[in-house]
């Protein structure tokens, strides 16, 4: 089996419907198809096959919905927050996820230029307040064990740089990629860790979860990232099996994403009520360990906040309402607080 990247790729393999093909071609003109061999169970197919909804552009929709050019101090690289930066390693993808962020960037330049990442090396070396570089895209994990081999070291020669994440999609859709070569690149200080994007506990797949235990038992920390999709997750039990197979995978869920103002994805999109009465519905019922923090990256740029409602309301100076996971409400007198 190979990847899947065109529209009649699409219909030879029973994902699309050849009535639907002008529209899908549309569609593909804006937005670049790859689905890799794991990834084309028909169960999957909303998040990797095109629509015809991608054609709708809604006018609250953008196309840098979360910002990453309002803080780009040089090409390739977001500063944000300030201990930490982004640096976009490629636009390159194993897959093209339809409800993506950043779909308007994926798959069209490959690897950052060399003079691009010396720059943002540059710029990282003479910033010390940045103690963390988050390597994205695209997919940073399909960059050659050698590239990432090299990147590593240069990031590692940067004192003040403690820990570099990758934010990647690789070791659910592509695990093959999880070589020797590649485990051996990863063996390096500053400490690695590794945040797997997955939408659905179909994803992961028994390759999947080879590959994810070769991560970890090479003693990198796993962290997931999920984006809550109207039609894929957005259901108690699908984000209750999602959860609990990444935790048995030793992978522990990190954001479950409110999903961004990217345009044409408005299909994709619940309401943020819906995403705050599934993570209420979850809490208590699902060990605290498999819950991820709800989030909004706010439009333009203003970074991610917790959408979760308090469970505890000031009633007077010292004196909480608090409720539990079934909704009862309980009184609470905080005795760090005088009377
Ligand atoms: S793998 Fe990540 S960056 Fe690439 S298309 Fe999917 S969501 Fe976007």
């Amino acid at each position: 089996m190979s990847a899947l990247t065109t529209v009649p790729d699409l219909v030879a393999a029973g994902l699309a419907d050849a009535a639907d093909t002008a529209a899908l071609q549309q569609v593909a003109e804006s937005f670049r198809i790859r689905i890799t061999p794991s990834m084309q169970s028909p169960s999957l197919a909303a998040q990797f096959v095109p629509s015809a909804a991608e054609l709708i552009t809604r006018p609250e929709e953008l196309a840098d919905p979360i910002g990453d050019a309002a803080h780009a101090p040089t090409p390739g690289l977001t500063h944000r927050y300030p201990d930490r930066v982004i640096l976009h390693t490629t636009q390159t993808c194993e897959v093209y996820c339809r409800f993506c962020f950043r779909r308007e960037t994926v798959g069209e330049d490959g690897p950052l230029s060399d003079a691009a990442l010396t720059a943002a090396l540059d710029y990282i070396r003479a910033t010390p307040a940045i103690w963390e570089v988050i390597l994205t895209g695209g997919d940073p994990l399909t960059l050659s064990p050698r590239r990432l081999r090299v990147l590593l070291q240069q990031l590692a020669d940067i004192p003040h740089v403690d820990v570099v994440r990758f934010h990647t999609r690789v070791p659910v859709v592509a695990p093959d990629r999880i070589t020797d070569a590649l485990l051996d690149a990863l063996k390096t200080r500053p400490a690695v860790y590794i945040v797997v994007h997955s939408n659905h506990a179909d994803e992961l797949t028994s390759q999947a979860q080879t590959a994810l235990a070769r991560l970890a038992n090479q003693g990198i920390p796993l962290l997931s990232q999920t984006v809550l999709l109207n039609g894929v997750n957005n259901s108690v039990a699908a984000l209750t099996d999602l959860f609990r197979a990444l935790i048995r995978n030793r992978v522990k869920p990190y954001y479950l994403h409110h999903c961004d103002l990217a345009r044409g994805t408005s299909h994709f999109r619940t309401s943020i009520a819906e995403g705050q009465a599934l993570m209420a519905a979850l809490r208590g019922n699902l060990s605290g360990i498999c819950l991820p923090t709800y989030v909004l990256d706010l439009p333009g740029g203003h970074g991610k906040v917790p959408l979760l409602p308090s469970a505890a309301t000031e009633t007077s100076p010292g004196h909480w309402q608090i409720t539990d996971y079934l909704g009862r409400a309980h009184l609470y007198d905080d005795p760090a607080v005088e009377s």
